[in-house]
């Protein structure tokens, strides 16, 4: 490809043969196979998401791994963490491992099972992890996301556990008894609708507990979707006693807020909640400094009558990988609060860091895997959910000129994306 702007600096043309990033530089004589334009394009190492929800086994009218893989090839990403909330739970390893196999099947994305903590994600007993970690699935990240890990001393042993092999354990921040009943955030919007509040407190003394145990047992915590100024402020402090606390960001609490709830349409329904102005612009500053590692999606597809409903009943969750990246560039590059440099390390290099996953989150550089996103951040157009490759429609972006497009994506040096479209893995590139 030629004139690629490698992480916004100057205009260089990059060769990829064999899966790999053969030459870089300016004027390559060298001839490919294809040949790609990418004059005023951006080019990114290929995204990785430590928070997918894929759905497969068990919700596939909501998504499979094959239509969730090809929606993150379209946003950007070559590696995907797929949560294990499916049915049956991702607590075994033959189910990581049907999840890992489906991912490899798809050819779009690499698909990295998320291991349930405990049996049935049901907080009592933990699952086997051990067995997880040594199956062909290689789990390293373990997760009840969706439920919280309430019981202290289960993740207390959670944490002693995942230490033997580099494990972390990724946390649902969410008091469950401080948020019975709860609909959206605690707050003025809360009480003026009516509606179950959900205190940031609710969040934040889970962050704090669970910073407090991986400190006292030396392992390795990460908080899944933080959303609250208060949170920044504890894991800033954990951070600061050199404490091994990692945490993550979704790009719609980067850019919404709870003032949305007032349409009481459910496609802001979410967990956590979207929060108040003033904590989207606490999580901007932290995920720009450095304190919130990385931009997780928590794409989280459901089926049109799970979510077309009241407000009360409806399910919570917003689809979100085709649209990360221009998110980020609204909320964050947009904003000057972060270079593509930046964009790089929190949504491609501290997420393979933080799930240990070789081969991703590397530098376009010479001999690396050709993991790789051409991005337009010129594009301007309007979210139309109806060209959405994910199975589910549940957008909040729907109609919202939102600022970028992926333009290609390419996985070990195969094109999953061309010119915004997905081509069948396997074509050449
Ligand atoms: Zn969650």
């Amino acid at each position: 490809m030629r004139n690629a702007q490698i992480l916004g600096g100057p205009a260089q043309d990059i060769l990829i043969a064999d899966g790999t990033f053969q030459q870089i530089g300016t004027g390559l004589t060298a001839e490919a196979d294809v040949e790609i334009d990418a004059t005023g394009l951006v080019a990114l190492p290929g995204l990785v998401d430590l928070h997918t929800h894929l759905r497969e086994p068990g919700r596939e009218d909501a998504e499979t791994v094959l239509t969730g893989t090809q929606a993150a090839a379209k946003g950007g990403y070559t590696a995907v963490h797929a949560m294990a909330n499916t049915f049956p739970v991702a607590d075994t390893a033959g189910v990581v491992e049907q999840v890992w196999r489906l991912g490899r099947e798809s050819g779009y994305c690499d698909v990295q099972p998320v291991g349930a903590v405990t049996v049935g994600l049901e907080g009592k007993k933990l699952a086997e992890l051990g067995a997880m970690h040594d199956s062909a699935a290689g789990v390293r990240v373990f997760s009840d996301d969706g439920k919280c890990v309430d019981d202290a001393v289960i993740m207390r042993r959670a944490l002693e556990y995942v230490k033997a092999f580099d494990g972390v354990v990724a946390q649902h921040a969410q008091e469950p008894r401080l948020t019975e009943g709860a609909q959206m955030n605690e707050g003025q919007v809360s009480g003026e609708l009516g509606l179950g509040g959900w205190p940031p407190v609710a969040e934040e003394s889970i962050i704090a507990r669970d910073v407090l145990l991986a400190a006292h047992v030396g392992s390795r915590l990460h908080v899944c979707h933080v959303s609250t100024a208060g949170s920044v402020e504890i894991i800033r402090w954990a951070k600061a006693k050199g404490w091994d606390v990692t945490a993550e960001v979704t790009p719609h609490h980067l850019l919404l807020t709870d003032e949305l709830v007032r349409s009481y349409d459910p496609v802001y329904k979410v967990n956590p909640p979207l929060r108040t102005a003033e904590d989207v612009q606490a999580l901007r500053k932290a995920l720009a400094d450095g304190t919130i590692d990385a931009v997780a999606t928590d794409h989280a597809p459901h089926p049109a009558e799970d979510k077309d409903c009241e407000w009360a009943v409806a399910a919570m969750g917003m689809v979100g990988l085709e649209t990360a990246l221009s998110v980020v560039q609204q909320a964050m590059v947009d904003t000057g609060l972060l270079n593509w440099e930046g964009v790089a390390d929190r949504m491609s290099h501290r997420p393979a860091r933080i799930g240990r996953l070789a081969g991703h989150g590397r530098p376009v550089s010479l001999g690396e895997p050709a993991n790789l996103v051409l991005f337009d951040p010129a594009y301007r157009g309007t979210v139309n959910p109806e060209s959405f490759a994910t199975r589910s429609r549940n957008t909040p972006y729907r109609g919202l000129d939102l600022p970028g497009r992926v333009h290609a994506t390419f996985l070990r040096g195969t094109a999953t994306v061309l010119a915004g479209e997905l081509v069948e893995p396997g074509e050449p590139a």
